[in-house]
């Protein structure tokens, strides 16, 4: 048996009073648990190291392809920066308000990597 909460519909285990996505209490009598606290301390908690990774991978995938073009002719790579997309779309997608500002500069790092990499090509 699970507890469904009558508020947020997550599944609980049954042997949980309040819902662990939203604290709602699942049994009656039970007064609203203050979850606001574990949201908080869990913001502070974004893995730096991999905002970081990210940065260098997007970074990595949408500028190779305008390098790789300077020095290469005729290179169709500049179309090899499309892939530098896939991580801020990724990030963008996030709950989380600081990942998806990531996700948006990353999304900006990656358009001009894109344009510079078109530009190049097709000079
Ligand atoms: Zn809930």
């Amino acid at each position: 048996m699970v507890r469904i909460c009558k508020k947020c519909g997550f599944q609980n285990q049954d042997d949980y009073d309040y819902c662990a996505k939203c604290g709602t209490p699942l049994v009656e009598g039970l007064k609203q648990k203050q979850v606001y606290v574990y949201h908080a301390k869990q913001q502070s908690e974004i893995n730096r190291k991999a905002i970081i990774l990210s940065y260098i991978v997007t970074i990595f995938l949408s500028w190779s392809g305008f390098v790789v073009s300077l020095f290469a002719k005729n290179s169709a790579l500049a179309t090899f920066t499309f892939f530098g997309f896939f991580m801020p779309f990724y990030l963008v997608q996030s709950k989380h308000p600081t990942i998806k500002r990531h996700g948006i500069i990353q999304m900006f790092i990656s358009l001009v990597g894109v344009a510079l990499s078109f530009y190049v090509m097709l000079r």
